[in-house]
């Protein structure tokens, strides 16, 4: 297929100072949750990104000193000539394809905790980021920098770059953004020095200026010199001559990076969920950056349109179409533009639960592609997969997200499946979640692959087809996959927080009731334990269509877990917006049909609220009947002809949407696969004994 002529100027080469960009796809740092820990993990994880078309391909973070030490969170690091050959293992992989290979050097400043190294952290003025969240609460204040502070953070960036560069590297950043320490120096709340350095805008921003004058003084004959800077707070600041701080600091530092790469300032902005917020969010922030500078630019915004990327580009918004979620969920999204197959895009939903893999410290898993973090240590390809070890035909029960998942997979390697499901439609628990406010996006789970399973014609697809025991033994397939999913439970919970008893009675639902059609009457309580999306947005959804609804939790925040994918700021302003009133600390212990009894979870304190309904949303258990039948019958498998029956997805564990596609995938990878090792341990790489000085 042919590439629509109107996306050529996405392939367009772009000089990016002494360096030159195949084309405008820039992969833009970002986490993996590899370090050099996992050289090799890391190495295939960017490497098959570069074969997937992105013109340039980025490290995530990594410290140029054991003062920027973001431990207990996976970080990398460039601290000596030890840390050079794992770096270089990436390099490698991503020249391979032709690709320019980015490094973002960076230093924490006050926003590390440096747990490991116990170094007091470095800051222009003393001021901690002193997060409220417990994740990222810390009780180690910062330092003031004094003038050898200054002097020693610029030659371990040197000394970095320099390292670099020996890896080969081809672009080395300055980083300025996200509460670190270049970016303190910019804001006032950070930086209340009153030397060189404090005060007007143009010290602020001198502590960058050294930065990047001393890293292109150091690699920039043959290596571009990128600075990252955040400028959502510097744009709501006024300045004395300029529209805002922001125009003010781009206007100083003008052509001095070779690139800019502007963002915003904190993950939940510069990272949101498409919950919240929709492609190109960061455009009313960055628009102006390139009216001030010659230099290109380069931007993200969870951009998947092709459309919308060249509109950024002729628009003069960008030169370069940043990507770190896109470049996640599909790494050929580049090379399906280029040949005219960008119908065949799987497109990142907005879920972060990428994100959430960085917060949990390790490697990086996508709702999207199951093949993520597992290209090397499971040889997986985001593309192409082993052909069938066999004529089998594979039987899938149920259309959800993993039924789908392993049917496509199987399909493209070769075998026969059908995929019969009980339902009007596919699609599993998403028909009725893209439903609620804000989570359309996510139906591009189940769009994407029933796109795909209805141009194979290895693939019978069945609605309206609930299957029994009998149906299934009479279709003569080899390979039985169970995908029949899960249901949500009326139990409650108790004070030693495990899921335990039953609340049964009228007016008492499930989020399963509701996906069936069932209307409550109002006031509504929801209640929660389960502590991801799901309890917040049904009380966002039933408060917008009028409903009076009080949300109640033990846990201490609304949809407690959404710290981890960057949605609970927002979570509890809809909830505010919709005026939905929270209770926290709260069990759920009595509702009576006019009444439901609340207790703190900590000093058992009572508490009435006065609602004619309850819903909840708690614990969540597998619908594994079906296979526990089939199972009972296990002697007849061989008259029949069944080889192998197995439970994939909530049938088997019931979990968020990420993991049941992975064991869609995972099923359909192993089948036939005699030899399968769980997965390959990578280990470090080194080139001097370990032990070194730092
Ligand atoms: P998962 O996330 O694991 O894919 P879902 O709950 O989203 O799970 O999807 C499971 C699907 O299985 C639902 O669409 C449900 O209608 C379907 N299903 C359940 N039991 C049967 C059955 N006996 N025959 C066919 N489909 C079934
Ligand atoms: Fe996109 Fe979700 Fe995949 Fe992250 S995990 S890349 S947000 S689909």
């Amino acid at each position: 297929m042919k590439m629509n002529p109107n996306y050529k100027i996405l392939f367009d080469p772009i000089k990016i100072g002494p360096v030159l960009a195949p084309n405008r796809f820039y992969q833009v740092p970002h986490a993996s949750g590899m370090t050099e820990s996992n050289p090799r993990a890391r190495a295939a994880f960017r490497g098959i990104k570069a074969e997937g078309g992105w013109g340039v391909v980025s490290t995530g973070a990594v410290s140029t000193h054991p003062s920027s030490d973001d431990s207990p969170l996976p970080f990398a690091r460039l601290w000596d000539d030890n840390d050079i050959r794992s770096h270089a293992m990436s390099c490698e992989a991503i020249h391979e394809h032709g690709a320019l290979a980015a490094i973002e050097l960076w230093h924490g400043g006050a926003a590390v905790m440096n747990r490991t190294s116990r170094i007091a952290p470095y800051s222009p003025s003393g001021i901690p980021w002193a997060a409220t969240h417990v994740g990222f609460m810390g009780n180690l204040r910062p330092r003031i920098m004094d003038n050898k502070d200054i002097r020693d953070v610029i030659s371990w960036q040197v000394n970095a770059a320099l390292r670099a560069r020996s890896a080969g590297f081809d672009i080395v950043y300055i980083y300025a953004g996200m509460g670190y320490l270049g970016y303190e120096f910019l804001l006032e709340e950070y930086n209340h020095r009153t030397d060189s350095y404090g005060g007007s805008v143009e010290n602020r921003s001198r502590f960058v200026r050294q930065l990047i004058e001393a890293t292109k003084e150091a690699v920039g004959a043959n290596c571009a010199v990128a600075l990252r800077i955040s400028l959502e707070e510097l744009r709501a600041k006024p300045s004395d001559h300029f529209e805002s701080q922001a125009h003010e600091v781009v206007s100083l530092l003008g052509d001095l990076p070779d690139l800019w790469d502007v963002k915003m300032d904190s993950s939940p902005s510069d990272c949101g969920a498409s919950r919240f917020q929709a492609e190109g969010s960061h455009e009313p922030v960055i628009d102006f950056v390139k009216s001030v500078t010659n230099r290109p630019v380069v931007g993200v915004g969870r951009f998947t349109s092709p459309d919308v990327m060249v509109s950024q580009i002729k628009r003069g918004v960008l030169d370069l179409i940043g990507g770190a979620r896109p470049s996640i969920a599909d790494p050929f999204l580049p090379n399906k533009i280029k040949e005219g197959r960008e119908d065949e895009i799987r497109e990142c939903i907005g879920c972060n639960i990428c994100i959430s893999s960085w917060h949990d410290g390790v490697p990086v898993r996508c709702t999207q592609n199951a093949t993520v973090g597992e290209e090397w240590r499971k040889g997986w390809h985001p593309e192409r997969v082993q052909k069938a070890g066999s004529d089998d035909r594979i039987l899938i029960v149920g259309g959800g997200p993993a039924g789908l998942e392993a049917g496509l997979i199987a399909a493209k390697r070769g075998y026969h499946v059908t995929i019969a499901e009980s339902n009007p439609e596919m699609g599993g628990r998403l028909q009725f979640e893209t439903s609620l406010p804000g989570l359309s996006a996510w139906g591009r789970v189940r769009d994407y692959r029933l796109y795909a399973l209805r141009q194979m014609a290895n693939v019978d697809l069945y609605t309206r087809s609930e299957l029994g025991v009998d149906q299934i033994f009479a279709l003569e397939h080899q390979r039985i996959a169970i995908a029949t999913g899960a249901h949500w439970t009326r139990s409650l919970y108790s004070s030693l927080e495990i899921p335990q008893g039953e609340l049964v009675g009228p007016g008492i639902y499930t989020p399963d009731d509701l996906a069936g059609g069932i209307i409550p009457e109002g006031p509504v309580l929801i209640y929660d334990f389960d502590n991801y999306y799901l309890g917040g947005v049904i009380a966002e959804y039933l408060a917008i269509q009028g409903f009076d609804v009080a949300y109640a939790t033990p846990a201490g925040h609304a949809s407690a877990w959404t710290i981890m994918t960057n949605e609970q700021p927002f979570v509890h302003q809809a909830l505010h917006k919709h005026h939905v009133s929270i209770k926290t600390q709260s069990l759920l212990t009595g509702f009576d049909g006019e009444q439901a009894m609340l207790n703190n979870i900590f000093t058992g304190k009572e508490q009435m609220l006065a609602v004619r309904s309850v819903i909840i949303v708690g614990l969540r258990l597998p619908n594994d009947k079906l296979f526990q039948d089939v199972m009972f019958r296990s002697e007849e498998f061989a008259d029949v002809g069944i080889k192998s029956v197995d439970r994939i997805g909530d049938a088997l564990a019931a979990g968020a949407l990420v993991h049941a596609v992975y064991a869609g995938h995972a099923y359909a990878q192993q089948l036939d696969q005699a030899d399968n090792p769980l997965y390959l341990r990578d280990i470090p790489v080194a080139d001097d004994a370990p032990g070194a000085v730092i």
